[in-house]
């Protein structure tokens, strides 16, 4: 008999309607809906100022999605060149690289980063058939970013940031800095600062993120005559309006993610503790372990105590049809990581009762596995 899935694996809360009606009563006032209005000029100086950049130096976007693909575009990268990019990695990524009309080469990972290696990355860069590099934070966990810098001034290929799950850890003072290629953060409900739909591209090349404007309103430059072909990619006031509630309550809903880490880590042996993707200086939205087992396994155990859990990358980009044709190289850890990381219930108002259903078959399954 199938059990009810009743601790799902994600419950998103964002900001309560009470906390953004004051600023949708400022749209009643100043009948401006989109177009970057007052709300969005200033959603935008305030996101800018919490990443430490300058207010000129963010683009705001539909989703993150979009956000990487004017990314490429504003680089000017030829059409029909290879985007190097990691196959580990949520579908969105390969989907916005082909959006821009590059085709997605997929390299390994390395076990310890989950990132591609850097040598390895700008030697292949090196091909003229390369003509960008997609490099994904994984779930928020800070890299090196300023060895990225260095791939992309010595190889001459613009290198996109997918730092989609990295809100935080991009924060100003936090522990990943804005690096000096071009950054794409999401704001997407499942986020851990999110608006709905909302994605964000930081560039400290300010002519660069002007680009990406002008890109998100038809190439439109100062005047009606477009001046690049660009589209429709603004976020309305009322995206704004939800934004900035959530920015007012920004710290409150920092300290429940902080706390629901913090249940899992101190109720758990420090050898599965150790297996959960989580850092003390960053929080994001999702909770994935490093399980010693299966991951389908896991889950099947989670579900016949009514507890859900998710693959968030699956088994990698690659292997889904859609993207099975692309290049690829060998892909081992990327297969390992597909078969044995599992997203766990994660959630800003989880219960010590809730985290104490997940930790208990984890400690039984993991004796199961491990043998202690
Ligand atoms: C969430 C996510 C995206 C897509 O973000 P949207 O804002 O939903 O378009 C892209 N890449 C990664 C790694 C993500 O986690």
């Amino acid at each position: 008999m199938p059990t009810v899935i009743d601790l799902p694996f994600a419950r998103p809360k964002l900001v309560s309607a009470d906390r953004v009606i004051p600023y949708l009563r400022r749209i009643d006032a100043s009948r401006w809906y989109s177009n970057g209005g007052p709300l969005c000029v200033d959603f935008q100086a305030k996101l800018a100022a919490f990443w430490g950049l300058e207010p000129e130096s963010v683009a705001l976007t539909p989703n993150a999605t979009i956000g990487i693909t004017l990314a490429l575009n504003a680089h000017g990268i030829k059409p029909g060149l290879q985007c190097l990019m990691p196959s580990w990695t949520f579908v969105a990524s390969a989907a916005a690289v082909t959006a821009a009309h590059l085709l997605p080469r997929f390299v390994d990972v390395r076990p310890d980063t989950w990132c591609p290696d850097p040598a390895y990355v700008e030697q292949l860069a090196k091909s003229p058939d390369v003509g960008a590099i997609l490099i994904v934070v994984p779930f928020g966990a800070p890299i090196d970013l300023d060895v990225w810098d260095a791939v992309a001034s010595r190889t001459g290929k613009p290198v996109i940031i997918d730092a989609a799950a990295a809100f935080d850890t991009l924060r100003h003072g936090g522990p990943m800095t804005v690096p000096n290629c071009t950054t794409v953060v999401s704001l997407h409900a499942t986020k851990v600062f999110g608006v709905g739909e909302g994605g964000a591209v930081l560039s400290r090349d300010t002519e660069l993120a002007e680009r990406v404007r002008i890109l998100s309103r038809f190439g439109f430059n100062g005047s009606r005559e477009a001046q690049y072909r660009g589209g429709n990619a603004k976020i309305s006031e009322y995206t704004a309006a939800v934004g900035l509630a959530a920015l007012d309550e920004w710290s409150d809903a920092r300290a429940d993610w902080q706390a629901a880490g913090a249940l899992y880590q101190k109720a758990l042996p420090s050898a599965i503790s150790d297996a959960l993707w989580l850092g003390q200086s960053w929080v994001t939205s999702t909770l994935s372990i490093r399980w010693p087992g299966l991951a389908s396994d896991l889950a099947g155990a989670l579900a016949r105590k009514g507890v859900g859990s998710v693959a968030w990358w699956g088994e990698g980009c690659h292997v889904q049809r859609a993207y099975a044709d692309c290049q690829a190289d060998p892909l081992p850890v990327t297969r390992q990581l597909g078969q044995s990381v599992l997203g766990l219930p994660f959630m800003r108002d989880m219960t010590g009762q809730d985290v104490g259903r997940v930790n208990a078959v984890l400690i039984e399954e993991w004796e199961k596995v491990c043998g202690v």
